[in-house]
């Protein structure tokens, strides 16, 4: 006979999104259960992507690093990598947080439940864990998440991975195959071609991670190039044969090469899809599109009134940040505040190396949509601090509203993009103006100051760099 426990508020789903929402709730004063299918709370994020990726990520930073301070005089010998102690620090990591989170949920007295949890009834989740226990909620609070995609021809390998498997740090591959051009495909070449794999990346678009500005892009595609054995744009695999030796692939498109390629493992990185699917809602009532997707309205509710879903299950961007926003927001919906979804934009960030971000309109999409724009941007050839860091490939632009002179967008590529574009973020948020960003005194020498050049740029005030007056 399966547990019966009523909860006030139910989130299905204990990543970031979900966390975060019953957290939230709890400390609203609602009674709250939690269901995960792991072992612990993180989710995707935390257990198998975010936070162990960029463990690994520093890394080899570290790595790339000391070979380049060789060019200021300081010479290393090549690294020695204890795979094991290296995969077991990021693990490390990764069960400090876990721990972190279960101390959390135990003070707020949110009841976690581990298992697989469907929806049997318009308020009822069943959990399929070490006992059955039936959740009887007044509220539900989706937050099932993503998974990777696979291929469909794929056969059945172990050395086939996907983002997990890569994190899970098993062994260095020889060659290794990336399909998939996007942010994980790119981090985890960073990773490998620094641990000393042979990288090879497969990507259908014209360019790497397509939904950046190409611009942005191409410090790091250069960066990669030296790194990796070949990047293939506009070409796909069409088979895979898997065979004692190796992997066999076969490629088609404009730069495909001529016969099959061998490979000791092949990372499959081509995006993610929702768990829709996997949750039982049509029991709800719920509706779920073809792709997965959970339709919700501005407060997030879908089309039942007590259901509410967020994070990856509802739409893209898939992003941690996105679905952490997300489930506070409806945790504070639900305990009657007035609050609606009315973030201006979310950023982005691949923390490849150089690192690129972005966040509101690109340039593309300025493009697609005829939206008109003007752009002030600086190298950071002619940043001091980018310099004395060695780093002088990277660049910083901002696009504005050539009327309001509104900040409407920015991109910045090179090291600690990700950490920058957080005040571009809040720039927008609060309605910034070229003239706010250029009059806010930036520290110097830092990367920062690229931002305040940028807007100075636009405005034509800057004395770091000759451009003639335009206004
Ligand atoms: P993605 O959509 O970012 O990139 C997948 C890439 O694979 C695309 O460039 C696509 O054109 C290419 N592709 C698709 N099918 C292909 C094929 N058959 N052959 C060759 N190329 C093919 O997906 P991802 O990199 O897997 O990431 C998944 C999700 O996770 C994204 O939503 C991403 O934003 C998120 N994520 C974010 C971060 C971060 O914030 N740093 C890190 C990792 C993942």
């Amino acid at each position: 006979m399966a547990n019966t426990v009523k909860a006030e508020v139910v989130v299905l789903g204990g990543g970031p999104g979900g966390y975060s929402a019953a957290f939230r709730a709890a400390d609203l004063g609602k009674q709250v259960v939690l269901i995960e299918r792991g072992t612990c709370l993180g989710g995707v994020c935390l257990n198998v992507g975010c936070i162990p990726s960029k463990a690994l990520l520093h890394a080899a930073g570290v790595i790339n690093e000391a070979e380049a301070s060789a060019e200021c005089g300081i010479s290393f010998a090549k690294p020695k990598v204890d795979i094991e102690q290296l995969r077991s620090w990021k693990d490390g990591i990764v069960s400090k947080l876990t721990a972190g989170l279960a101390t959390l949920a135990k003070r707020r007295k949110v009841e976690v439940i581990y298992g697989v949890g469907e929806f049997v009834g318009a308020n009822k989740i069943a959990v399929r864990g070490e006992d059955e226990t039936v959740v009887e909620f007044e509220r539900a609070i989706i937050a099932a998440g993503s998974e990777p995609v696979s291929l469909p021809f794929m056969p059945d390998d172990l050395r086939i991975i996907n983002s997990t498997g890569a994190l899970a740090l098993e062994s260095v591959p020889k060659k290794m195959l990336i399909i998939g051009g996007g942010i994980i495909g790119l981090e985890m070449a960073t990773v490998y071609a620094a641990l000393g794999s042979e990288i090879t990346i497969v990507e259908f678009m014209e360019q790497l991670i397509p939904g950046a500005d190409l611009d942005l892009v191409k410090p790091l595609a250069r960066s990669l190039k030296s790194k990796t054995n070949n990047i293939m744009l506009k070409t796909k695999v069409i088979a895979v044969t898997a065979k004692d030796d190796g992997l066999y692939v076969d490629f088609e498109g404009e730069n495909a090469p001529e016969g099959q390629l061998v490979f000791d493992k092949i990372l499959v990185a081509v995006g993610r899809k929702p768990n829709g699917k996997s949750i039982a809602a049509e029991k709800a009532g719920i509706n779920v599109d073809e792709r997965g997707f959970i339709t919700v309205d501005e407060q997030l509710k879908t089309n039942i009134e007590n259901v509410y879903a967020i994070g990856d299950i509802i739409g893209n961007p898939m992003l941690a940040h996105k679905a952490v926003h997300e489930g506070c927001m409806v945790a504070e919906i639900i305990a009657g505040e007035k609050v609606a979804h009315q973030a201006k934009c979310i950023p982005s960030v691949a923390y490849t190396d150089p690192e690129i971000s972005w966040v509101g309109l690109t340039e593309n999409m300025a493009q697609e949509q005829s939206i008109n724009f003007e752009k002030g941007s600086f190298p950071w050839m002619a940043c001091g601090r980018a310099l004395s860091m060695g780093r002088s490939e990277g660049m910083t632009k901002l696009l504005f509203d050539p009327k309001t002179e509104k900040l409407l967008g920015a991109g910045i590529v090179g090291p600690n993009a990700g950490e920058m574009i957080a005040e571009l973020v809040l720039a927008i948020e609060k309605g910034c103006t070229a003239s706010d960003i250029a009059n806010t005194i930036h520290p110097h020498p830092t990367l920062s100051e690229t931002v305040m050049m940028s807007a100075e740029a636009f405005l034509g005030t800057m004395t770091d760099l000759y451009m003639p007056k335009r206004r």
